[in-house]
């Protein structure tokens, strides 16, 4: 045990699936005075995030917020609140994270019909356009970064699918949000969340949400409560708009402020700088690693900048190596996720963590240790 000594970390470097690193700014507004969750001060603090969330969500969206809970609770706010039992929703599943929404809906009673392509490669319109046509769907959901695998999706052209079929469409955004294009409104998503310790590079722990007015109609409109108390919608949002700001839980104010400085940081670069960082990153990382002989999996055009999985080559021990990068270059890396344990590396250029620096510093790191 460690308990008598004062804490400290290794200040790793964090290229994993996340955290990422977090921007010096960041932690020194985690450290400022607290104040009440009703104070006048925090209501303010709470709309300017309000304001930069909608802003980075490219949306007008109203009830746009951010749920005090890790990306996983984003998850379930989504799809609690649009679901009810009984009703059937499509989950596109092609990795770790479409299997967890599958799991949601079913705790929500309802059915879920599923859409499922190899892990690694997207779900392709023509298999979205036949599942939607085979049931009736309150809603569909998929995975943009899906980060077990390293696939990007294409959402564009699933807007108006889900549309015509009189559905919801909503969209897990946890990895590619602030770090690629996500488009609420041009793209018709009805509710998206993401996570806070991804590309937005702020401490874990907090999930930006957006609900559409078409989503908020089917919330109104339920004919039972929302299962779940702390995630009910019709309750949490008078917390965050509205001329009431009732109590509903004390918001972790520290975290917010951490929150704060991350998103204007976000918008001090600018998104479309930020979005072209990480791709120009990606590539650096990509060429060094192609040098090396280690390679992507996933088909070029649809590769996460920000999350690069990539085959281990046999003679390689997956273990070993992130273990020596860890203790003895303090870089953190991710291992291979469900099906791909063992299998794939997964390096996170995130947020803070996509810099050249970065990039340079595991290349070099790598080929020192193979
Ligand atoms: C990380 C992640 C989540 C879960 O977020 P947590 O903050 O770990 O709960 C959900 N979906 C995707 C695609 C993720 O990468």
């Amino acid at each position: 045990m460690t308990w008598n000594k004062e804490l400290d970390t290794s200040r790793r470097y964090l290229m994993g699936p996340g955290p990422s690193d977090v921007h010096p700014r960041v932690l020194k507004a985690m450290s400022t005075p607290l104040v009440g969750h009703l104070d006048p001060e925090f209501i303010e603090i709470m709309d300017d995030i309000k304001y930069m969330v909608q802003h980075t969500f490219q949306t007008q969206n109203e009830l746009t917020f951010v749920v005090s809970a890790p990306g996983s609770a984003g998850m379930e706010t989504c799809l609690v609140n649009l679901l009810e039992p009984g009703d059937e929703a499509v989950i596109c599943i092609n990795g770790v994270f479409g299997n967890r929404m599958a799991d949601i809906v079913e705790r929500c009673g309802a059915k879920v019909v599923k859409v499922e392509a190899p892990w690694g490669e997207p779900i392709t319109t023509e298999q979205i356009e036949k599942a939607l046509s085979t049931c009736q769907p309150k809603l569909l959901a998929i995975v943009h970064a899906e980060t077990s695998t390293g696939v990007l999706q294409p959402l564009q052209e699933i807007g108006n699918l889900v549309k015509e079929a009189g559905a919801l469409f909503v969209v897990d955004a946890v990895t590619s949000y602030c770090g690629t294009e996500v488009k609420v409104d041009e793209w018709q998503i009805d509710a998206i969340y993401s996570g806070t310790q991804k590309c937005l590079s702020a401490p874990p722990g907090l999930s930006p949400i957006s609900f559409s007015d078409d989503a908020v109609r089917v919330l109104e409109n339920r004919n039972t409560k929302v299962q779940s108390w702390f995630l009910d919608l019709t309750m949490v949002k008078n917390y965050w708009a509205g001329a009431k700001r009732a109590y509903h839980h004390t918001a972790p104010v520290s975290a917010m402020f951490a929150l704060r400085e991350a998103y204007r940081l976000v918008l001090e670069e600018g998104l479309q700088n930020r979005f072209q960082r990480h791709l120009s990153n990606h590539k650096l990382l990509r060429d060094g690693l192609q040098e090396m002989g280690i390679h992507y999996p996933v088909q070029e055009e649809f590769r996460l900048p920000m999350l690069n999985a990539v085959t281990i080559p046999d003679h390689l021990d997956d273990v070993k190596i992130r273990q020596r990068l860890l203790h003895e270059y303090n870089i953190e890396i991710g291992g291979g996720l469900g099906k791909f344990a063992g299998k794939l590396w997964r390096i996170g250029l995130m947020g803070q963590s996509s810099s050249k620096n970065h990039v340079n510093m595991l290349l070099a790191a790598l080929k020192d240790i193979v």
